[in-house]
């Protein structure tokens, strides 16, 4: 019998359906809805055109992770509050608009995008 691991995965398998992706995040983990989101990820950076949705400026795909200008996903409504990790309810944003709205969205995207364009220009 083939080793697998708690997830089903063999060692070293290609994670490539969004089945298979969503298995690989432990289930403790999918139960509080965190992360996989992710699996939207590139679907909600095309379909935003990589435009920061709090912003209006483009972020930068080839910007390190730690970068300001680091195209992040940003949920609408946050997990906290009942938001869940659908596209509809995701969006493209800067690392930086991103922390600044925060995961409670206790600061504005208007606050944010004024900040934001001085920061950035
Ligand atoms: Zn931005």
């Amino acid at each position: 019998m083939p080793w697998r691991d708690l997830y089903g995965n063999r060692p070293g398998q290609l994670i490539e359906s969004h089945d298979d992706a969503s298995r690989a995040v432990p289930p403790s983990v999918r139960q509080r809805g965190l992360r996989t989101y992710s699996r939207h990820r590139e679907h909600v950076l095309d379909r935003d055109k990589y435009i920061c949705q709090i912003c209006w400026l483009p972020a930068d795909p080839s910007a390190k992770q730690t970068d300001d200008r680091y195209p992040t996903i940003d949920h609408i409504l946050s997990v906290a509050f009942g938001g869940d990790d659908e596209p509809d309810n995701l969006r493209t944003a800067h690392l930086w608009c991103n922390v600044m709205v925060g995961d409670a969205g206790l600061v504005n995207d208007e606050l944010v995008r004024t900040g934001t364009r001085k920061r950035f220009s």
